[in-house]
């Protein structure tokens, strides 16, 4: 018998047909997937139906490695790796152009985006993204400027993905069933063009002193940062009364790459 360890963030999709809404996103015949986190298989099985031209599965969980090491002991297109996400290096796993997928184990979800988003070679070496997250953080992931979610996840993540589609899913798919709702999100690397920061740390960095005083003017903020804080907002033609939540993405772009130089 396998018991879920809550620990790891184990809450298993049971509902069929959200698999299949997932899987139904994006094309998978002879592509190269990873997963993160496959558990039983419930997301696994429906992606060999697919076809893959491979799959890499990495799962944190000894018991499940056994498991699932039986369960897809005739499959050859598979590598089952007993691993921790976060201690993965990407670039011993395949080439390039991979689909990466995951119901991701909600202690660490966060954690798993940010290291993707550090990933020197994002763009080349992932295609798509889909990843399923506890609402509340996939609603800070996904908001805008003036949503009520607005945070630092919403600007970092936006400044290597872009958010292609997004749908909820009930708790009541879930064994054992979670205390919230999740969000699937599909994300596409993305290389853009206003962006002159060298490194995602930098982006955590400033974010971080902003949004640590979220109800406070930033004029405070960012006299922390730059020596001739008047000067600079100036140049960069950013209001320092305004609170951290009115800036847009573009804005801490731009703080990020002048305090780089
Ligand atoms: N994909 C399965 C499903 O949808 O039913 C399981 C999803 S469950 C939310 C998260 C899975 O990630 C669990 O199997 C858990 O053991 C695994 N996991 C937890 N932390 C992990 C980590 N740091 N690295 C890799 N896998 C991890």
């Amino acid at each position: 018998m396998i018991f879920p360890k809550k620990s790891l963030g184990q809450n298993f999709l049971i509902e069929k047909n959200v698999v299949k809404k997932i899987l139904n996103l994006l094309n998978l015949e002879k592509k190269m997937v990873i997963e993160i986190g496959p558990g039983k298989g419930a997301l696994t099985d429906e992606i060999l139906k697919a076809k893959p031209k491979s799959l890499v599965i990495i799962e944190k969980d000894k018991q499940l490695t056994k498991f699932l090491s039986e369960k897809y002991s005739l499959i050859k297109n598979i590598k089952i790796i007993n691993a921790d996400i976060l201690k993965v290096d990407f670039k011993k796993i395949n080439t390039e152009k991979n689909i990466l997928i995951g119901n991701l184990p909600y202690n660490v979800s966060s954690q798993i985006l940010v290291k993707i988003l550090k990933y020197k070679k994002l763009e080349t070496k992932f295609s798509d993204l889909i990843f399923m997250f506890q609402k509340e953080v996939g609603e800070k992931i996904i908001a805008k400027l003036g949503d009520k979610n607005y945070s630092r996840l919403s600007i970092i993540t936006r400044s290597r993905l872009k958010i292609k589609n997004y749908f909820y899913v009930s708790k009541n798919c879930f064994f054992p069933k979670p205390k919230v709702d999740s969000i699937v999100i599909e994300f596409l690397p993305i290389v853009r063009k206003d962006i002159r920061f060298n490194s995602i740390e930098t982006l955590e960095f400033i974010t971080n002193i902003f949004f640590s005083s979220k109800r406070k003017m930033i004029n405070k903020a960012f006299s922390k940062i730059f020596k001739k804080h008047n000067e600079t907002a100036k140049l960069l033609n950013i209001n320092l009364n305004k609170r951290p939540s009115e800036l847009s993405f573009e804005e801490f772009y731009k703080i990020t790459e002048k305090y780089e130089k």
